[in-house]
């Protein structure tokens, strides 16, 4: 990765010039502080193209698009993986996700050996502290995570608001921002690294009984889609089980019910993008938002999400809110891989001894100096890279490649591989390196092994139907 590294005499040395300088010749021109905290939102199952940031018809999300106007904002970011484990996994230590397939006793979290960020920064003297509502980002086990696994490095870690809506979670989370009492002691002014994981979008689909519903109207005819239940559809496809019989109408209605859990997601986060403002945390702090994965209704045949590389599952919202950085939009394609790399740098902590296989967006954001375009993910026997134009996707499983221009055929329905026979060679390397690295030269079978047995540990936990 790229990272801007200065002796520390030299530092001074330029410091003093630079002083000298400014007394001289011109007016001074201060430097904005450095920013010592992090807010990281993390937000489960949210798609991309259904926010209106993103260009979505539907006005599901206004108050994140406010916050997203006044941050570095990337049009063009993917997740690593299509399920929670191992996504969360990559985005909190920059580790390509196979790292976390195939651990002993098919566990979850993230292995000792693997510093995550909130270790990173608790070493560096950071209050480090997580809310999560996620069944399976979890300190302790759950039913869906019976080993835990993520709370290293957090001295505070609250899962209360397991499968809970944004209330909950903001009743826990948000009073980590009173800058008066942080946390439970009032004398503490260390730094402040904040990871809150928001569940709403997850299926199934009901947003609060009291919150009034916008998009879904009417009362469908079969109860599980009246509830926002897809695990009938899942049922059918993945267990044998009977045909629902599922009409485009009900598939509409649960895409409906998912829009008003993104709207009262966006009701409730502006919540915190208030505290934010007026604590003055946006001065001193950087500003993630985030999502894991995104989710299918049927686009390519699945349900849900853990189960493709198609955008609906791995094209997510991604924009950082820095001081000092103005806003604005990147086109170039990032993945959620450099969140770490990037915040390090921001922050002034050194990587060295660290391996990070994500890079720092710092260079992109400050000069337009664009790294790897490449962007890569994950899903059960599925590889894809893409470069901001063509997506390259392979079934390790076996029936090969398909290739898709994104630019022309966002939804990926028409494969161009046999009319761009050079794109696809480029990014077949490409992809071939990836595997290479992260999962070991001609590994094709232990890759498919590993995958097989993840699934069926999720399926075994309920996650997957
Ligand atoms: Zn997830």
């Amino acid at each position: 990765m790229t990272r801007k590294t200065r002796l520390p005499l030299f530092a001074a040395g330029l410091v003093l010039t630079g002083a000298l300088l400014a007394t001289s010749c011109s007016p001074r021109r201060a430097e904005p502080a450095r920013p010592r905290n992090v807010i990281f939102i993390l937000v489960d199952t949210l798609r991309a193209d259904h926010l209106g940031a993103y260009g979505y018809a539907r006005d599901t999300s206004p108050n994140v698009d406010a916050f997203a106007r006044g941050s570095v904002f990337f049009r063009d970011a993917r997740s690593q993986a299509a399920c929670t484990f191992p996504s969360v996994n990559s985005i909190l230590t920059s580790r390509a996700p196979a790292a976390f397939l195939g651990q002993p006793g098919q566990a979850m979290g993230i292995p000792e050996q693997v510093p995550s960020l909130a270790e990173i920064l608790r070493q560096r003297g950071y209050r480090t502290v997580a809310v999560s509502a996620s069944a399976v980002v979890r300190n302790t086990p759950s039913q869906h995570n019976p080993g835990g696994g993520y709370g290293r490095g957090f001295e505070v870690f609250l899962e209360d608001c397991i499968w809970k809506a944004a209330a909950c979670v903001n009743r826990q989370a948000l009073g980590n921002l009173n800058r008066d009492a942080p946390g439970e002691n009032p004398g503490d002014d260390r730094p402040l690294f904040l990871y809150i994981h928001y569940i709403d979008p997850h299926g199934p689909y009901n947003p609060p009984k009291d919150y009034q519903l916008r998009f879904a109207k009417g009362q469908p005819e079969k109860a599980f889609i009246r509830n926002g239940n897809p695990n009938p559809i899942g049922d059918m496809l993945y267990k044998g089980g009977p045909d629902p019989g599922v009409t485009p109408a009900d598939l509409q209605h649960l895409r409906d019910l998912y829009d008003d859990e993104i709207a009262y997601l966006d009701g409730q986060l502006l919540r915190l993008f208030r505290l934010l403002e007026e604590g003055g945390w946006l001065d001193d702090s950087i500003v993630v938002f985030a999502a894991d994965h995104g989710e299918e209704f049927l686009e390519h045949g699945h349900i849900k999400h853990c189960r493709t590389v198609f955008d609906n599952e791995v094209k997510v919202p991604l924009f950082l809110r820095i001081p000092g950085v103005a806003a604005r939009a990147v086109e170039h394609p990032v993945q959620n891989l450099d969140i770490v790399p990037t915040l390090l740098d921001y922050l002034g902590v050194p990587a060295a001894g660290l391996t990070l296989e994500g890079e720092s967006l710092r260079p992109l954001i400050e000069s337009g100096k664009a790294g790897d375009p490449y962007q890569y993910s994950l899903a059960g026997p599925y590889r894809s890279v893409a470069d901001g134009r063509f997506k390259l996707i392979q079934n390790l499983g076996g029936d090969g490649f398909w290739l898709f221009d994104l630019k022309r055929d966002p939804g990926e329905t028409k494969d161009v591989l046999a009319a761009e026979r050079r794109t696809f060679h480029r990014l077949r390397d490409a992809l071939g390196g990836w595997l290479a690295r992260t999962e070991g030269q001609g590994t094709a079978d232990e890759s498919l092994r590993k995958a097989k047995e993840a699934e069926e540990k999720l399926r075994s936990l309920g996650y997957l139907e």
